[in-house]
Parts: C-alpha cells; structure tokens; sequence
C-alpha cells in the first residue's frame, strides 16, 4: 500500500510506523497474494463497519434512555460481525507478528554466536558446505585412490565420503599424481588445516603453496608503532618499504585520515524501454525513498547501513551502483545479500524489471574502473608525512629536489602519458599485494586496492619533503573471506587487528586500510629514492638475485 502510494506521488516514503516491526509488517503486507489481500480488506471493512454501526446505536440508546442490553437483530448481526472479524484479523496479524519477532529473534542470535566465536565466512554461492559423513569405503587409502584414479569417486565428494579432510587431500593429491605423471614432491600437503577452508576457501584442495612472510616496520602512523607483515617472493620489496617506515620514523611518523569507507555492489536490470527504466532510476535516486529502500538492504545484516544509490544508464539497462557500510568486514557478501533484498523489493512494484545479474559491473569489482578511481571503493584513504631533508640524505641517499621532479615526470606525467587510470605512482600495489596476501584479503582486489596518486613537494624552504598518497578503494576486512585463517589471522593479530571490534564495528578494517596505506608511502618514498639515486638495479641485483640462483644460471 505504502509502496504504491509512493509512486504515484512519486516522494512519499514510508512514514507512518515508527517502530521495526510496524514498518516491515506494512512493507511485507504488500507482498502477499491477492485472494489473501482481499480478504484482509473485507475483514477490515466488516470491523470497521460494525464497530460504527453499534456505536452510533448506543449512542441513540443512551439518549432516549433505552435499556442497551436489550438487542434488535441488527446489533446482533453487528456483533457477530465484530467477533469474526477480530478474530480473523487478530490470528491473521497476531500470529504473523509474534512470528516475526521469533524468527528476527532468532536471526540476532544467529549473528551474536557469529560475533562471539569470530564467525567463519560463508561458503560460497556453488559450493555448499559438504556434510561429513562416512560411508562405507575401502579401508585403505591406495584402493581409493584407485577408485578416484578411474573416475568411480568423484574427486570433490573425498571430504564428504571421507568425514576426514586431511585424508581427502592426501588421497586427492596422490590421484592428481598419478592421473598426470607429476611429481608434486614440492607442494606439501601435511602442516596444513584443511577443515578450516572446506566449504569457504577453497574446494578440491591438493596441497598449499608456501609464501614467505617478511615484516617491515616500525611503521610509526598516527602516534603508533606498526610491524607490518608482507607476504611476497619479490626481493628488495620488505628492504626498500623498511627503508621507508624509518625514514618516515625519524622525520616524526605519518598520518592518515579515512575520507570514506562504504563496499558497492551494483546490480543490472532490463526494462521494456528505457523510459521505464528511467522512472526506477528515478525512484531509486529520490532521497524521499532512500528510507523505505534502506530499510529493505539493511536486513541482511546488523554491520550493513545503506549510505547511497547512484544510478547508470545504457538504453533500457539500468546500473544500480549500491553502498553500504560493512563493519569490519570487507562486505562483498554483505552488500549483495543487501542488494538481492532490494531487487527483490522493487519486483513487486517494477514487475516488468528483469534481474540481468546481481552484479552489472558497474560496481566494479577487481576491475580497473574510473568509477572506484572517482566515487571510491571499500575505504578512501589518503597519508601523508613530512620527511626532513636531512633523513633524505642519510636515510635514502637523494635529495628533495631530486625527488619533487622524478615525482612530477614519473608518476604524474610519465602516467599521464601512459593513459594511467589510478596508476599515478612508483609500486602501490607491490606493497598492498603483499600486505593483503599476509592478512587474509583477497589478492584479487588490489587491482582497485593500489589506485593511488603519490604526491611529493618541497615544503619548509625547500628544505623539506611533503609526501602523500590518496588511495581512493582500498578494500579490507578483518573478518570474513581467509581472515580467520592461523597464518593470516596470526599476521592480524601482529597488528592488533584480529577480527572484529566489538566496541566500534569498522574501526579495525579503516585501520587497516590506514596501515595499507601507510605502507604505501613508506615503499613509494623509498623506490623513489632508489630510482632518483640510480640505485634500482644495484640493489636488485643484490637482493633479487642470490649467489646460488647466479651459480644455478651458469651451469
Ligand atoms: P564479506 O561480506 O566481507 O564477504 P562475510 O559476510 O563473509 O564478509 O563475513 C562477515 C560476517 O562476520 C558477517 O556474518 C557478520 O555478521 C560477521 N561479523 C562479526 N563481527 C563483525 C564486525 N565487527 N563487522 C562486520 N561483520 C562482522
């Protein structure tokens, strides 16, 4: 009913009820089926229609002094219709009322048990959690082996069938190697908890790749001390970024300010024309209807709140680009299970709008995107430090004015000729590739995650640097996705950013966003520095390539 009124003014929201459950008991009205509308309407009007009736009864009883408790047939059809309709209105409504508050009862302890016990990531859309049961089997591991070999056990079903996951990889693994002749000897398979990833990380696993972890640091930002873990095979990487965190140290430290911080699913939909496509961009874009929508997206989770609709066209598509804020979670999974509550809404009212796909990639997700470069992404960070003229000498071997020009031909003009989109820096995204694989991120998004602009100019009389990185999407989580593994939990933890914050929901993944960024800087001030110094070359021959693979390449 809301709804339609809305339309037809096309500004009115959803005002009425004030509590919760009001206002979703009206929104939810409007989805049931039409013989059960009907018959709400006609229950209704009977109430109404005998409860005036009576009244006004009474009231012609009282005033000519007749006795009320003797009825004429019509009162008593009056009341009868009275009794009916409240009965059905009250086992109609009650019950669905009582209903709710159960099951929104029940949803809030689903997610207070998430919140105590750091609350694995969902699985993902395909993949359903397999359920560990055991069946009966050959007892030894060679048979099924066999059996997987020829193709009689699929090899996905090893966990289910198994009910034990270190025995499904070792088994998988032995398949894989004697299905392609490969001697994987250097992908280990013990070491590893392989029930933590099942159903969430990652399917049909073989093994795990090892990847060093080096930290670089005391990254000094904000007041505070960092050690930050860096995940990486490329040398030189931690070297030059610690170079950096004591540059930046000795000048006095860095600091950073979270301009923004909302993830954005942006879903597609297709309308008969564009005109009716333009009246839902319309009514979504309408900031009289933000409430009633946000009110739909922000269910699906405690830690999403609706920040904004902005809306794309092309011919009758419609790019809907949704942005919430998600606690501490990186939010994809949040924002989407938003969006889907929205589209699901609107059909109701736009039933000739056809669901395209959930994301239109107008979001834009592990995309380069001016979008996410402009509006941002996850959280927009910019960090900045003062470095002294003297720390550019000892510490990093060149000279202001050295660094000022290299910054201005390089990562400003020498971008800019390349047709750079959000690449106006020396590296950003070694260092955030390095921090996001130690951290649990998904290694995925540093294609937004490293847009960065590098600023440097000369300040106090010249005598002084002036550097600062804008990284407009960067996008962390301290819980969800590969977070709560051991390693990357244990690198979190380096940090003080193991999971949630209880106290401010947010505060941990916008500070981690600020120690990416800071980090950034760090390894922006010193490759810099190198290149300025005609240093690079010499000192990735020095660490990029070590005695035994020189000797190895001669032989
Ligand atoms: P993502 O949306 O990044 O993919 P998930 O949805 O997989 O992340 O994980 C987030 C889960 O963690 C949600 O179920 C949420 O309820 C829970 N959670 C617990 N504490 C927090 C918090 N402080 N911020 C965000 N989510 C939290």
């Amino acid at each position: 009913m809301e709804l339609r009124r809305r339309h037809s003014s096309g500004a009115t929201a959803t005002a009425t009820a004030t509590s919760y459950y009001g206002r979703s008991r009206i929104l939810a009205s409007d989805a049931l089926p039409l013989p059960i509308r009907h018959t709400n309407r006609l229950f209704s009007a009977l109430f109404v229609a005998s409860l005036v009736f009576l009244m006004r009864r009474w009231r012609q009883k009282i005033r000519s002094s007749s006795p009320l408790h003797i009825l004429a047939f019509s009162e008593i059809l009056a009341i009868f219709g009275l009794m009916a309709s409240l009965i059905y209105l009250f086992s109609f409504f009650g019950i669905t009322f009582i209903q709710s508050i159960i099951s929104s009862h029940e949803e809030e302890d689903e997610e207070e048990v998430d919140f105590a016990s750091e609350r694995k990531p969902s699985s993902c859309a395909l993949v359903e959690k397999p359920k560990l049961v055991t069946e009966t089997l050959p007892e030894s591991d060679a048979e099924i082996v066999e059996l997987v070999v020829s193709g009689r056990i699929p090899s996905y079903s090893l966990e289910s069938r198994l009910g034990d996951c270190d025995r499904a990889v070792r088994i998988r693994h032995e398949a894989l190697r004697r299905m392609t002749g490969r001697g994987l000897e250097g992908l280990p398979v013990s070491g590893f908890d392989y029930s933590s990833i099942l159903g969430q990380c990652c399917e049909m696993p073989i093994g795990y790749v090892q990847l060093p972890v080096g930290v670089a640091g005391p990254l000094n930002l904000d007041g505070r001390e960092y050690y930050v873990p860096m995940a990486t095979t490329e040398g030189c990487l931690v070297a030059s970024t610690n170079r950096g965190c004591k540059a930046i140290a000795e000048s006095g430290g860095a600091h950073s300010v979270v301009l923004r911080d909302g993830m954005s699913r942006a879903p597609v939909v297709r309308f008969p024309s564009a005109r009716r496509a333009a009246e839902l961009k319309a009514y979504a874009e309408n900031s009289a209807n933000f409430e009633t929508i946000s009110l739909m997206f922000d269910r699906s989770s405690r830690f999403a709140r609706l920040q904004g609709v902005q809306c794309s066209m092309a011919g009758r598509n419609l790019y809907m680009r949704f942005t919430c804020s998600t606690g501490d979670a990186m939010g994809m999974n949040m924002v989407s299970k938003g969006v889907q509550n929205v589209l699901d809404f609107l059909q109701a009212d736009f039933p000739d709008m056809e669901i395209i796909s959930i994301s239109g990639n107008f979001c834009s997700d592990k995309k380069p995107a001016a979008v996410n470069w402009i509006e941002g992404r996850g959280k927009s960070v910019v960090c900045e430090a003062t470095i002294k003229g003297e720390v550019i000498k000892r510490v990093l071997k060149t000279t202001v004015p050295a660094l000022v020009e290299l910054n201005t031909i390089k990562n400003l003009a020498g971008s800019a000729v390349a047709g750079a989109l959000g690449g106006f820096n020396a590296h950003a995204s070694n260092i955030v590739s390095a921090v996001f694989i130690a951290t649990g991120q998904d290694p995925a998004q540093n294609v937004e995650s490293s847009h960065c602009i590098t600023m440097m100019e000369a300040v106090n009389d010249s005598e002084d640097l002036h550097v600062s990185v804008t990284m407009p999407s960067i996008e962390v989580g301290t819980v969800g996705g590969g977070t709560q593994l051991a390693s990357q939990s244990a690198c979190l933890d380096l940090l003080g950013l193991k999971g949630p914050n209880p106290e401010s929901p947010g505060s941990n993944s916008r500070l981690l966003a600020s120690i990416v960024a800071g980090a950034v800087l760090a390894g922006e001030l010193s490759l810099m520095s190198a290149l300025a110094a005609g240093q690079l070359v010499k000192s990735h021959m020095k660490y990029n390539r070590s005695s035994r693979d020189i000797a190895g390449a001669a032989q």
